[in-house]
């Protein structure tokens, strides 16, 4: 059990600063998600986990160890690190159990086997990568990563190139898979819902730093600035001006507002935070006409019209029709709204 730590971390490529000044503790046993769009810096930070890359300031450590700072560097062969690339990165020529045996010493076959048995690919282990599903060639490259019993698993996107379905049941498989194991692990992800449902914590990065890092409910439902809480979900962003204490006055009427707002600023709410009405409720102060309805099985996503003007996105559950485009409707708030500022 080790946990993951950088302090004051900054990398690049040549005279290219990329990674700037970053701070970060991933727990024993945790799952950590690095969530940014492309060209955040992710795979940076990724790779000078790895070892693939020597920071240029700041230590990284793998437990009490230093595996990077300054005067020390630890190969990635002795980092002790398993990583899951995205796809298509086991050898064509060599078969399941030569893919997962590869680098390990000669009498390791029962361990490929235990491997195997714990990603369900035993009965494949004389099939090519070539014959199996992408689904069953991230398994077999999770086998592979696990297999040298490594105290951190870095796991760089990888289940990107699967469909839909595929991607879901797998990343659950694998988060349980650690769980069980105990091993340390960070995932890098431009997907925030993979992000929110499979990490312990998620820390959000931007143009090479961190934004954010919190549990899953910390960055959705209290994110630190307008930029996080656009980009881990579906954000209502409403102005709005203080009215008391803990409230604010927006279109949708007094509500709840967390930490306050001093002056006139933003509010951000979840569609799930909006209550619709139809018919309409008379006395909601947010009234307005349905303009597009997305049904999407367990729910619909509807846009809504606001009478100022304000068009914002409601969640309402399936199980009954959502309201039609043209449909009047009203709507409510529950819970609190998250203020920001200017
Ligand atoms: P992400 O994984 O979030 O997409 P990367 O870590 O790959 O981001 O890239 C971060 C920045 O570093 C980008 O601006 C990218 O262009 C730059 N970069 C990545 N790899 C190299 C490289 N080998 N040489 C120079 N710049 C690079």
């Amino acid at each position: 059990m080790t946990s993951v730590s950088v302090r004051d971390l900054s990398a690049g490529y040549g005279p290219v600063r990329v990674l700037d000044g970053l701070d970060l503790t991933v727990p024993s046993g945790d799952l950590l998600a690095v969530l940014g769009v492309s060209g955040s810096g992710k795979t940076t930070l990724l790779r000078v986990l790895a070892g693939f890359l020597k920071p240029t300031g700041g230590e990284v450590r793998f437990g009490d160890r230093v595996v990077a700072g300054p005067g020390t560097f630890v190969p990635p062969e002795r980092r002790r690190v398993g990583i899951v690339p995205q796809e298509g990165a086991l050898f064509p020529h060599l078969d399941v159990s030569g893919n997962v045996g590869f680098g390990l010493p000669r009498d390791s076959q029962a361990r490929i086997d235990e491997v195997l048995d714990m990603v369900g690919m035993r009965e494949f282990a004389h099939a090519r990568p070539h014959d199996l599903s992408g689904g069953q060639q991230q398994r077999v490259a999770l086998a592979r990563a696990l297999a040298p019993e490594p105290e951190v698993v870095l796991l760089d996107e990888p289940f990107t190139a699967l469909d839909a379905t595929m991607r879901v049941r797998l990343r659950a498989e694998v988060r349980d898979l650690l769980k069980e194991l105990g091993t340390t692990a960070v995932l890098v992800t431009h997907d925030q819902e993979e992000a929110l449902s499979t990490a312990d914590l998620v820390a959000v990065m931007r143009d090479g730093s961190l934004v954010q890092v919190g549990t899953p409910e910390e960055v959705y439902e209290a994110p630190i600035d307008l930029g996080v809480a656009r980009f881990v979900g579906d954000a209502v962003e409403l102005t709005a001006e203080p009215s008391g204490s803990g409230r604010v006055r927006c279109v949708l009427g007094e509500i709840p507002v967390r930490g306050g707002l001093a002056s006139p600023g933003t509010v951000i709410l979840r569609p799930e935070q909006l209550v619709l009405s139809c018919p309409v409720d008379d006395s909601a102060p947010g009234q307005g006409v349905v303009r597009e309805t997305s049904y999407r099985g367990h729910d619909a996503l509807l846009q809504v019209d606001l009478d100022d003007g304000t068009r914002i996105p409601v969640r309402v559950p399936g199980g009954s029709p959502p309201p039609r485009p043209g449909e009047r409707v009203s709507v409510g708030v529950t819970g609190e709204a998250r203020a920001f500022p200017g």
